[in-house]
């Protein structure tokens, strides 16, 4: 055996059993086959945070990569398919827009697509933005068909993710991980013991005095953070001044209204906003409000008096402190989920964090209980994922002209960080989309909440000036909303879809 083997990772103990510890589970499980004991420690006592349904694209590689068919998934786990978000009284009050997973059409020249439509909109010009991304023209019919590989089709530029309900999810990964040999014990932990000599943790005790140890932990314990906090004292990283939201009432309802939308919308109210998530057997509600501005009675009560159908339950109050774990990796501990971190779920970015989480961790695998390079390396890539996706939230808020209410009027106001006012900066002058290392968003995605919330350049990309001037611009427009339009009627309705391919319930 040589110093590396001995070195290696022989046991590893994830902490929780929410979204994020199956997830991880199943993950390990499928690329740790052999050699490697895994084990799953939950307390069905303690319970899970039990929201979280709503995702983005890259969901479908983590299933992919497990080998997890689609139609089954989305039957197991009552799913639906997701096109984008819509954001209703986001800019002001009446106001609307999509934002979209894909493109909005496909480039005809050198100039990027949105410039055109800036110049044919400043030549009079009425078509919305909306209706040059693909997603939408589906998703506002509520219509769905998977993406075509052709490149030369508009129904190859959009993308899409799953609406499912997340308790079934992780019962789902379970089954999965548990038929691969991972061990779950049921208890509650009372305590983690830290090695005398390194500081490392060694392992933690359950209620009744059964001692798990392990050379690799991975903290999916939720808020409380059990090892990276709890026993590690890591420290946190406070946003709630750019992120100032601090609560969320959640409640289920019959589903009606609009009916299975294959979209999420969220609608801005006076002291934060509403989620609204169709699944196929009930759709998912939840209030997320600055405590400052409401109180917990007022927001149910708002949340209440705002559903598509009645309720299922009680409404659930949920507190958090958007931010993130000073380190995701300390000593031989990996946080992950909610234990590393946690930014409100107005883009569905939690459970695509996880992932992305479980993808570095396997990519920076230890070579032994220490590996201080590797978990620099992960520590600094988390991060920036982390402070790409809060700059794109913060432009939410930011960019808001409502003035009807303080939250609103605050979040207007507020300084930004720099990397993320740079950006509103350069699209305001020539509606320039900067790119940045790690951004999970890409150009389709700040340019529709640059347009959805009114940051409307002052001028277009002067490479226009050498073409065919705004009318040409606004035949591509035309042309390119007409085709987007016909081929949105062609496609089946979002329910038809999930009965045609096997993934009703
Ligand atoms: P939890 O679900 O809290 O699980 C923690 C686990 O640790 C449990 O199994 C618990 O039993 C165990 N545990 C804790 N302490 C102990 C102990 N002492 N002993 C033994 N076991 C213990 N994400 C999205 O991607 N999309 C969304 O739409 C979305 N919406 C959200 C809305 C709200 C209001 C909130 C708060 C979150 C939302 N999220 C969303 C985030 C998502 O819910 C979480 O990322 C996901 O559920 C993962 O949670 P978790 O597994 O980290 O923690």
């Amino acid at each position: 055996m040589s110093d590396t083997d001995a070195a290696a990772i022989r046991a590893i103990l994830i902490v929780g059993g929410g979204t994020a510890g199956w997830m991880t589970a199943a993950a390990l499980a499928h690329a740790l086959p052999r050699g490697c004991t895994i084990t799953l420690v939950e307390s069905d006592d303690i319970g899970t945070v039990g929201v979280g349904e709503a995702t983005i694209p890259p969901i479908k590689l983590f299933n992919d990569t497990l080998g997890i068919e689609e139609a089954e998934f989305l039957r197991e786990t009552k799913g639906t398919f997701k096109l984008g978000i819509e954001f209703v009284d986001w800019a002001k009050q009446g106001h609307r827009y999509f934002h979209p997973f894909g493109t909005f059409g496909k480039p005809f020249d050198l100039v990027a697509v949105h410039q055109h439509w800036l110049a044919a909109r400043a030549a009079g010009g009425r078509v919305p933005l909306d209706d040059l991304s693909m997603a939408w023209g589906a998703a506002k019919r509520g219509r769905f068909a998977a993406p075509m590989a052709d490149p030369r089709s508009v129904a190859s530029t959009f993308d899409y993710a799953y609406h499912f309900d997340a308790g079934l999810y992780a019962r789902f990964l379970r089954r999965y991980a548990e038929a691969r040999g991972v061990i779950r014990v049921e208890g509650r932990i009372a305590d983690v013991a830290r090695d005398g000599t390194s500081g490392d943790v060694a392992g933690v005790t359950l209620d009744g005095g059964r001692r798990l140890a392990a050379d690799l932990f991975v903290d999916c314990s939720g808020f409380r953070g059990l090892l990276i906090e709890g026993a590690l004292a890591t420290g946190y990283e406070d946003w709630t001044h750019w992120l100032p939201c601090d609560r969320a009432v959640a409640v289920p309802c019959v589903t009606g209204g609009d009916g299975l939308t294959p979209y999420t919308r969220s609608t801005a109210r006076g002291a934060g906003w509403q989620w609204r998530i169709p699944l196929q057997h009930r759709t998912g509600n939840g209030y997320v409000y600055c405590s400052r501005h409401l109180s917990d009675d007022e927001a149910a009560a708002t949340l209440m008096a705002n559903l598509d159908g009645e309720a299922l339950a009680e409404p659930r109050h949920l507190r958090f402190t958007t931010g993130r774990r000073r380190l995701f990796w300390n000593r031989n501990v990996v946080a992950i989920g909610l234990a590393s971190g946690f930014m409100e779920p107005l883009e569905s970015t939690s459970i695509h964090l996880i992932q992305a989480g479980i993808a570095k961790l396997l990519a920076y695998f230890p070579r032994g209980r220490s590996d201080p390079l590797a978990a620099a390396e992960y520590n600094r890539v988390a991060i920036t994922e982390y402070e790409r996706i809060r700059d794109f939230l913060i432009l939410h808020y930011k960019l808001t002209a409502r003035d009807d209410a303080p939250l609103w009027r605050e979040c207007a106001a507020m300084p930004i960080p720099d990397t993320l006012a740079l950006k509103i900066a350069h699209f305001r002058e020539a509606g320039r989309l900067l790119a940045r290392d790690m951004d999970l968003f890409g150009p389709a995605s700040w340019l529709a909440v640059h347009i959805g919330q009114f940051n409307i350049p002052a001028a277009v990309d002067p490479l226009l000036g050498y073409g065919g001037g705004a009318a040409a611009s606004a035949t591509f427009v035309d042309r390119l909303a007409g085709a987007i339009a016909g081929m949105a009627e062609s496609m089946p309705t979002h329910a038809a879809y999930l009965k045609r391919i096997g993934a009703a319930a």
